[in-house]
């Protein structure tokens, strides 16, 4: 038997559904939502239809889930002391993700599971009802595919990045360990994989090995996206664009070129300013993307050693503080462009026929994301129609 809901006395809904003319998300007043087996049936103003369960919004705001795109959420041990030491200004001591590949190695599955499962669950208390899950703090045949299939038991967006860090027993043979990558790895990892991923930066992987691992992920029936342009000018950009990648991630650095070749593509430039918050590095400009016609996406990077928040609020409160990115731009960053990022249709707005993923806020007006900055907005946060 079917379960209707009605969420009603809405003060303010954010559909980011073009057919409703009135400005970028699509606002609209005085609005109510009906909810039918987890999907949402029809959307409306004024006096509110009735159905099985009703609840009610209290005037607030209403606006699609967030969809956080990009995470690192199985992983062990933490890096507090590290995050410590660099806001003491001391120098970023050399480790950081094989400080954190060492800890995973060395955790069960259990251990694992539960605290991915704790950061989902606090992620969704601030309103985020899709969460993508990277791989890469395993780095083994073994440790990658466990850590997916742990991702996999919470998501469907899960990402195979094996090409995350070169990890200590393969130092000084990179190109090995990129062809331990593409094969056996990858064979192990792709069955509990949605996507591939690589860190495309100095340091890190170059613009071919980069390229070798996606296209490796591609023949097995991978979706592609791309860290790119993170720490410096480079590469990644143009290289995300040039493979069709879903989504270029970071793009703190880009160059003219860089932003003509995203706004004329289907790349989505996927930023995380929570990172540059947390490594006090400069903030992208999204302006330069947005006014160019690039599609941006805000996405929270949650992981213990560059950005250890599952908050989408604070990142639209960066967005608009730091990245001259309006309310609306940045509310429609991080739901539908998330959404855009990983080619999903069915979140990241309030349409018929969706998944019935909402957050209902506790103020009628969503500046009060930036205005009201750390402060628990989010009254409720509904997932696939059930209530949380
Ligand atoms: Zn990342």
């Amino acid at each position: 038997m079917s379960r209707s809901l009605v969420i009603d006395n809405i003060g303010r809904l954010i559909t980011n559904d073009a057919r409703h003319e009135t400005g970028l998300v699509g606002e609209l007043l005085d609005a109510w939502v009906v909810v039918v087996d987890g999907l949402i049936e029809t959307v409306g103003t004024g006096r509110a239809a009735t159905a099985d369960e009703r609840l009610d919004a209290g005037g607030g705001c209403v606006l699609p889930g967030f969809v956080d795109s990009h995470s690192h959420l199985v992983f062990g041990g933490d890096r507090a002391d590290e995050f410590a030491a660099r806001m003491a200004g001391r120098p970023y001591e050399a480790g950081g993700i094989r400080t954190t590949v060492a800890a995973t190695r060395a955790a069960t599955d259990g251990t694992l599971l539960d605290r991915a499962a704790s950061l989902l669950a606090e992620a969704r208390r601030s309103g985020t009802t899709t969460m993508e899950i990277k791989s890469g703090y395993g780095l083994t045949v073994v440790d990658e595919a466990r850590t997916l299939r742990i991702a996999a038991g919470l998501t469907d967006e899960t990402t195979f990045l094996g090409a995350h860090v070169v990890p200590p027993e393969f130092d000084g043979r990179a190109d090995e360990y990129v062809a331990l990558v593409c094969g056996e790895m990858l064979a192990a990892s792709a069955p509990h994989s949605r996507w591939i991923d690589a860190f495309c930066e100095r340091g890190a992987f170059d613009a071919d090995q980069s390229r070798a691992v996606l296209l490796a992920g591609r023949a097995a029936g991978l979706g592609l996206r791309l860290h790119a342009n993170q720490l410096g000018h480079g590469p990644g950009v143009q290289l995300a664009v040039e493979l069709g990648c879903a989504s270029a991630d970071h793009c703190t650095y880009l160059s003219d070129d860089d932003i003509a070749a995203l706004a004329g593509s289907e790349t989505v430039a996927t930023f995380l300013p929570a990172t540059e918050f947390s490594t006090r590095q400069p903030y992208p400009d999204a302006r330069r993307l947005l006014d160019a016609g690039g599609t941006a996406a805000l996405a929270t990077n949650c992981n213990p050693g560059s950005s250890f928040t599952t908050s989408m609020p604070f990142c639209i409160a960066l967005a608009v503080r730091d990245m001259n990115m309006t309310i609306d731009e940045a509310i429609w960053a991080a739901t539908a462009g998330g959404a855009a990022a990983l080619r999903r249709a069915d979140v990241g707005r309030v349409c018929p026929g969706g998944r019935a993923d909402l957050v209902v806020l506790r103020t009628a007006n969503p500046i009060d994301f930036v205005y009201r900055p750390g402060v628990p907005l989010v009254a409720s946060t509904i997932v696939g129609g059930a209530v949380l």
